[in-house]
């Protein structure tokens, strides 16, 4: 769309953009949190909202718990209680999509963790466990003969800690079974910011792998792309004028919320900084995000 209003929202502008609307979408990492740790205030908003009557959702891109865990973990912080339903994490929306995709029967071969394979059991998808690829033989040309499962449909890619070359050639032995062997991966992040300026390579370095390997593009389940809100807007009663989402990253939370006509609230904790966000104002690159906040 053409370039949309973007400032400084505190005092009575912010209070006057929350109180338009019901629901608030919140990212999670780098702006509820940073790792085990609480933002400092985050907790205490967040109660504030849902004291007055709002509805508050949580959209990940981590795939590494499941929608169960994350409760527990906004309870553990000191966030307002939330129910598992009011979770949107990259490994539930994935399992919901694979059981819209897959045909009845057909399973998942999966490159994740155990957050992924219990969120694909609660969704009733079947799938191979995630865990060493079998080797038939001790060099990777042998590999090409360990045993497929015929009822894959679908390559998956997380957050997988045991990402390895063997299982990278079976991800491409099932995708060269042609187009009827889906390939979808939870999201592109590509690094994992951490403290003081170090960072670990994120899921989006996975996708690329299998997705060089395949010679095709994965769908990807998690922000910037659509489908996350989908869900949210699936299980709820959602109106977007009247919707925020909240979020540390233009290029992720700020254009899905564009991309899906919600008011984007960046909070400039995370990710995006204000010397960043100077930069794209000074050369009028702000298309794509509408509020900010900068603390
Ligand atoms: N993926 C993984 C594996 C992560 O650990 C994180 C953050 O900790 C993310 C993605 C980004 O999560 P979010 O969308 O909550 O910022
Ligand atoms: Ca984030």
């Amino acid at each position: 769309g053409g370039r949309r209003r973007c400032r400084r929202l505190e005092g009575e502008a912010a209070r006057a953009v929350l109180g338009a609307a019901d629901t608030l979408l919140f990212d999670c990492d780098g702006v509820l949190w940073r790792g085990e740790a609480a933002l400092g205030g985050a907790a205490a908003a967040l109660g504030r909202l849902a004291a007055a009557g709002k509805r508050l959702c949580y959209v990940t891109n981590n795939s590494s718990r499941t929608r169960q865990a994350y409760g527990e973990k906004l309870r553990r912080l000191g966030f307002p209680p939330a129910t598992p339903r009011h979770v949107f994490g990259s490994a539930y929306c994935a399992a919901r999509f694979l059981r819209q995709a897959l045909p009845p029967g057909a399973a998942a071969y999966v490159l994740g963790g155990p957050a992924l394979a219990a969120e694909l059991r609660e969704a009733g998808v079947p799938h191979l466990e995630p865990g060493p690829a079998a080797l038939p033989g001790p060099a990777p040309a042998d590999w090409a003969r360990a045993p497929l499962d015929p009822a894959v449909r679908a390559v998956l890619v997380g957050f997988d800690e045991h990402f390895s070359y063997a299982k990278l050639c079976q991800a491409l032995r099932y995708l060269l079974r042609g187009p009827d062997c889906l390939l979808v991966a939870t999201n592109r992040d590509h690094r994992l910011p951490l403290e003081g300026g170090a960072a670990i390579p994120g899921t989006g370095c996975l996708v690329k792998a299998v997705e060089t390997a395949a010679e095709r593009e994965a769908f990807i389940v998690g922000k910037p792309n659509r489908y996350m809100f989908d869900c949210v807007a699936s299980e709820f009663d959602i109106d977007p004028a009247r919707t925020i989402m909240v979020g540390d990253r233009l290029d992720t939370d700020i254009l899905m919320g564009n991309t899906c006509g919600l008011t984007t609230l960046l909070t400039l904790t995370g990710v995006t900084t204000l010397e960043e966000l100077e930069g794209l104002w000074k050369s009028q690159k702000t298309s794509h995000f509408s509020w900010v906040t900068w603390k």
